[in-house]
């Protein structure tokens, strides 16, 4: 087999850089190791843009410059600008691309409270709708993608890019001349012996949130000879619950009391909507597990109000389901406790129950008096918690992903540890590489990690028809 360009991976990266070849007239194939494209990108939601046609309709802004400068500051200006740079300007015009290809952006939700400027365009169908449409698009117009087909090994000679071995699930195995590849396998989520070498404070007890993905090609990129950038940085999300996405929405109740392993609390509980950062809190916890409380009277205002509303439209309508939420609460030792006192809340969660009363005394009072003396907690989120049956979820450390690794420059041209291009036509993306994210997801940018993959595949695409333009001398 011999085409122009290789895609490891029919993810947002692989299929973008797929798209963006056969657009500029390339021949392309996509080899998937699973039965199924879309790894993780199926699971997203929504994709950062700024200054797009969506925003333009819906009469919203976000601009490049401010984003830009949001983005720097949050990572204290320790990741790469040009990089970052280079994905916010063409992010908005991405857009418009998913939308030539049919994809219906229905509105731009806050991720979380107080999210502004606005970012995360949200497409109808969800992750799988930007998936089918890349799908649809390039194999149109000649791509082949090809499922359970795994590249395990990525031919370079004489610092150019040659191929791929491919190993299909049925046993045979292919040797694909292409003098461009793309990798854009999703990170090393599913690799605990990766995860355990390269994340600080890893524990193998932490719910991977995600597909659990290998690690492929960070390991064959860096088996290459390859620099690093962010490796070992993660996409956390706490407090997390196996279960539910409504069991999930719960147990990140901005308006409930959330107490560590022994029964304090250790944070502005409203934090919980930016679960990123109250992942950073939660990580300095004893054994890293949290209780999310609510009681009676805050239970039948959840369902009343929808009170987590800070996805907006999108789950609104979920948490007013009763049956639902009755659901996702039914007690399961060591997860999840209901009980008609306090006491009984407190042994069911193996917290002291004299140390869970005075956490709870101390919150009420500052419920009643409007005014969190330590968090800072907004009063619109305080309620007493006063009648029973109480409600308790089990929090974990959560991560959806892991999101660093090989080392690129804007062109997604993969470097070495000294900034020189590896091997020419070697490109990687999405959540394999470092440099657009600092340790903490930056919620300011919504949707970054769907949208950083399918900019970056877009990039490296157009930047392989350019070589081979280049090779053929020029236009
Ligand atoms: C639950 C959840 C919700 C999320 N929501 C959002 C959101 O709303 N917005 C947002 O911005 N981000 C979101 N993210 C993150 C976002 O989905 C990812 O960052 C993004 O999709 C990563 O794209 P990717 O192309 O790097 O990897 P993926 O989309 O995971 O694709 C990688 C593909 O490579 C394949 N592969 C692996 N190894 C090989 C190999 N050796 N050969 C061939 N194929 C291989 C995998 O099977 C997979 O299909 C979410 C993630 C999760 C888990």
């Amino acid at each position: 087999m011999q085409v122009d360009l290789v895609s490891i991976g029919a993810g947002g990266t692989g299929l973008g850089a797929a798209c963006a070849a056969v657009e500029a007239g390339l021949s392309a194939a996509v080899f998937e190791k699973r039965p199924k494209i879309g790894g993780n990108s199926l699971l997203g939601t929504g994709i950062f843009a700024t200054e797009s046609p969506v925003l333009e309709r819906l009469n919203m802004h976000a601009s490049s410059d401010e984003m830009f400068r949001i983005a720097m500051e949050y990572s204290h200006w320790s990741i790469d600008p040009i990089l970052l740079r280079t994905f916010i300007d063409r992010s908005g015009e991405t857009v418009a691309w998913l939308e030539d290809m049919g994809v219906d952006f229905y509105g731009i939700t806050p991720l979380a409270l107080d999210q502004l400027p606005p970012t995360w365009h949200c497409p109808r169908g969800g992750g799988p709708a930007i998936v089918d449409a890349m799908a649809a698009f390039c194999t149109d117009r000649g791509a082949e993608i090809i499922t359970d087909a795994a590249v395990t090994e990525i031919l370079v000679d004489d610092g150019q890019v040659e191929g791929v071995v491919v190993d299909r699930r049925n046993g045979e195995q292919l040797r694909v001349s292409s003098r461009a590849v793309v990798i854009g396998t999703g990170g090393f989520g599913g690799n605990k012996e990766m995860l355990r070498k390269w994340v600080p404070g890893y524990q193998d007890s932490m719910p991977c949130l995600g597909v659990p993905h290998d690690g492929d090609g960070i390991q064959m990129a860096l088996g290459l000879g390859a620099g690093t950038e962010g490796l070992g940085h993660m996409q956390y999300e706490a407090p997390s619950a196996k279960g539910s996405l409504f069991l999930n929405l719960c147990i990140r109740e901005p308006g409930a009391l959330i107490v560590n392993g022994r029964g304090r609390r250790f944070m502005d509980e409203a934090l919980v909507d930016n679960p990123f950062e109250s992942a950073n809190a939660l990580m300095r916890q004893p054994g890293k597990y949290s209780w999310t409380i609510f009681d009676e009277s805050q239970r039948r205002e959840i369902l009343r109000k929808g009170k987590n509303k800070a996805l907006g439209p999108l789950y609104e309508d979920q948490m007013r389901k009763p049956e639902l939420f009755d659901n996702a609460i039914r007690p399961r030792k060591g997860k999840i406790v209901v009980a008609d006192t306090l006491d009984e809340l407190a042994e069911g969660c193996g917290l002291d129950p004299a140390v869970l009363a005075g956490t709870v005394e101390e919150y009420n009072q500052a419920a009643r008096a409007g005014r969190d003396p330590v968090f800072a907690k907004p009063r619109r989120f305080m309620t007493p918690l006063a009648e029973g049956p109480y409600y308790a979820i089990r929090g974990e450390l959560g991560y959806l992903e892991t999101m660093g690794g090989i080392r690129i420059n804007e062109q997604m041209r993969v470097l070495t540890d000294d900034g020189s291009e590896l091997a020419r036509g070697l490109f990687a993306g999405g959540a394999d590489v470092g440099g657009w994210e600092s340790e903490t997801y930056c919620f300011r940018l919504a949707g970054s990690s769907f949208g950083f993959a399918i900019n970056s595949g877009r990039i490296a695409g157009e930047q392989a028809a350019l070589d081979k333009q280049a090779r053929a001398g020029g236009p």
